[in-house]
């Protein structure tokens, strides 16, 4: 699955190379990509069997392909942060400063979860960019 901005191999699992990435992901990539401009694609699909997710107690959104990972190649992240918490689709936020990502995810819930990434474990927040400092 592509959609005009994001192509078929940047959404595949990297390990494997599998196609998995839903249209509802795909949709609200579009959405953000018109309000923040181009954005680099770290990591969308991941199949069970990818080392990031083979470690993990229980496998995340990534493997259901309702998740990516996004850097904005024309804005800052805490521009792009205000995008992304503009869209009401998207409903695990989680920030990673010091990578310069943020993981984006339409699983299936009434209220969004934040997150930021703080020595490699996610840690749950209600203001990501004030947990992580002014940098
Ligand atoms: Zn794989």
């Amino acid at each position: 699955m592509e959609s005009e901005h994001f192509k078929a191999a940047e959404l595949r699992c990297r390990h494997c190379g599998r196609a998995g990435v839903r249209r509802e992901l795909l949709d609200v990539l579009e959405t953000l990509r018109a309000k923040a401009g181009p954005l680099k694609v770290n990591s969308a699909y991941r199949c069970p069997e990818h080392p990031i997710e083979a470690r993990k107690p229980k496998p995340g959104f990534h493997t259901r392909g309702l998740a990516a990972d996004l850097v904005p190649l024309a804005m800052p992240l805490r521009t792009f942060y205000d995008v992304v918490r503009t869209e009401p689709r998207i409903k695990g936020i989680g920030v990673d400063q010091a990578a310069g990502y943020i993981h984006v995810d339409v699983r299936e819930a009434s209220e969004s979860i934040l997150w930021v990434y703080r020595n490699g474990r996610a840690v749950v927040t209600t203001e990501p960019f004030q947990e992580v400092g002014n940098g």
